[in-house]
């Protein structure tokens, strides 16, 4: 089974806590504001995150969910694996 990991962009307030937690550095503050005005976290390296739920928890407006998908889902349009 794979993994989703989504930030609801505009649920977020920009606190920085969970780009602080994270133990695979993949998320930032974007430069862009969201509808309330705020910087909102983003996942800058996607493919680093380990889906340890940690910034879910973390996330005191529960803006961020992790939920199952499909395996095929999680790789779309990839024909190679960079192995970095
Ligand atoms: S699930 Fe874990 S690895 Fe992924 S962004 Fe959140 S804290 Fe980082
Ligand atoms: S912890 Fe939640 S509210 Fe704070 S920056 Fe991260 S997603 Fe946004």
């Amino acid at each position: 089974m794979a993994y989703e990991h989504t930030i609801d962009t505009d649920g977020c307030k920009g606190c920085g806590l969970c780009v602080t937690v994270c133990p695979k550095n993949v998320l930032e503050i974007s430069n862009d504001v969201n509808v309330k005005g705020y910087f909102p976290a983003y996942q800058a390296r996607t493919e680093d995150c380990i889906f340890c739920a940690i910034c879910c928890t973390m996330c005191p407006d529960v803006a961020i969910t992790i939920s199952e998908i499909e395996a095929e889902a999680a790789a779309p349009k990839q024909t190679e694996v960079e192995d970095e």
